[in-house]
């Protein structure tokens, strides 16, 4: 028993080591982002994060994924529970050791953790039919190459499998409390009974093997789980908490001002200009990440990448580059490439490239029409609209770089305040007779 003691605690204390360091490095990296003003007291953000990120509200645009997608969801936080007892096992030595603790409600939980392992089980089955099968567009469009598509399965296999061990291990527990007295009682579990037909004929120790290995499988895969999910999209499981608490609460479609160029504009019109905002005045707009708001960035790593913003967005609709999944994915690969590169003592920052135009191109972002359609589709709140807009902001003001057409237009908008090349007095012309 030590020897396995030590293993399990090898195995434990490499996850640990693992996760710690990869979250330093996602932190390092939206560390990089500019400071935001939040909107809102923090009882709406709180009220928000719980509707959104634990309440699922979002999800239930589409009735049955999000049925399906809550029992994944309740079945994380719930099996968990059973994952302390086995860590606590696989510390102490120790076999089921709330058993004696909880007596009959012990049954119960177990029943309850079997419910929701084959409501998780058969919740995975579907969405790889929806992925692989019935190939829902938006999970095969451009942005979705080999990983993404591979990442997503790879978990919701991972799940199916690890589902199946917990049955394995609980009919092979059953038929050996009845053959060894070691064995703790758990009371009738109601759907790994149905699996017991399989395991009744075999010899003991043939079940101890099983029954030992089904517990090694499914802790050292939740273990390996919770090391991938922080390189995976599914980072979201975590991070959907702080993205919803965080995110803006200002009126829906609301651009932020840049507070120097509306300063510069009342000061023009001979208005009230107040303080003069503190700090250099920096960049205008966007070119990479580090003059995005660590909002952005923390954004980024919580895309699902369920490509509903896409679906909705009316000029990826129309054929045109654009894709806000994809202005998300770009902002994580740009913000991973660099933070490799912090990690081995570099700067990452000034490697030749920009998250403009190395990854997303002026097509892309010229495509976009403001209409807010991805963030209202988002379920987790993220909002790629403020993205594309620092970008835009960067190329009309630092490069001059937006089209003709615009250019004459903001010409215009100096001018004459109206997009067309009227005198202000002459606007309402049309109007007088
Ligand atoms: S705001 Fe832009 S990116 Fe978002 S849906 Fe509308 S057009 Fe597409
Ligand atoms: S931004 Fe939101 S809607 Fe778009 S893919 Fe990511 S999670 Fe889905």
């Amino acid at each position: 028993m030590i020897v396995q003691q030590l293993v399990f605690l090898v195995v434990l204390a490499a996850a640990v080591f693992l996760i710690r360091k990869r979250v330093v490095f996602i932190r390092n990296t939206i560390n990089l982002g500019k400071a935001k003003d939040f909107s809102g007291t923090k009882r709406e953000r709180l009220t928000n994060m719980l509707l959104v990120a634990f309440g699922q509200k979002k999800m239930f645009k589409k009735i049955i994924p999000a049925v399906l997608h809550l029992f994944i969801y309740i079945g994380f936080l719930v099996i968990n529970l059973e994952v302390l007892e086995f860590v606590i096992d696989g510390v102490a030595g120790a076999h089921r050791i709330f058993a004696p603790w909880l007596g009959g409600f012990y049954s119960v939980l177990m029943n309850v953790f079997e419910f929701l392992a084959v409501a998780v089980l058969l919740a995975c089955v579907f969405f790889l039919i929806r992925r692989n099968i019935l190939k829902v567009p938006r999970f095969w469009s451009a942005e979705m190459g080999q990983w993404p598509r591979m990442d997503a399965n790879l978990i919701l296999i991972t799940e199916i499998i690890l589902m199946t061990a917990i049955l394995t291990m609980n009919a092979s527990d059953q038929i050996l409390q009845t053959r060894d007295n070691h064995y703790v009682a758990t009371g009738s579990l109601f759907f790994s009974s149905y699996l017991i037909p399989l395991f009744e004929n075999l010899e003991t120790t043939t079940l101890v093997v099983i029954e030992r290995f089904a517990w090694w499988f499914h802790i050292i895969g939740i273990l390996a789980f919770a090391v991938y999910v922080t390189y995976s999209k599914h980072l979201h499981i975590f991070l959907a908490f702080p993205t919803t608490y965080f995110a803006n609460l200002e009126p829906k479609g609301h651009l932020s001002n840049m507070p120097v160029v509306t300063r510069e504009v009342k000061s023009m019109l001979g208005l009230e200009t107040g303080e003069a905002p503190a700090g250099e005045t920096g960049r205008f707009g966007a070119k990479d990440v580090n003059d995005l708001t660590w909002t952005n960035l923390l954004a980024a790593y919580s895309c699902t990448e369920c490509g509903r913003c896409t679906s909705e967005c009316p000029a990826n609709q129309t054929g045109k580059k654009l894709s806000p999944r994809k202005i998300m994915m770009d902002t994580r690969d740009r913000l991973e490439t660099i933070g490799k590169t912090m990690a081995r003592g570099g700067d990452g920052l000034n490697d030749g490239k920009t998250l403009l135009n190395d990854y997303i191109t002026k097509e892309e972002i010229n495509a976009c029409t403001s209409c807010n359609a991805c963030v209202e589709a988002c379920p987790v709140l993220i909002n790629p609209l403020e993205i594309i807009i620092e970008l835009r902001r960067y190329v009309a003001m630092e490069e001059s770089g937006s089209p003709a057409q615009w250019n004459s237009m903001f010409q215009n908008m100096e001018t004459s305040f109206a997009p067309w090349k009227f005198s202000a007095a002459d606007r309402f012309n049309w109007a007088k007779d």
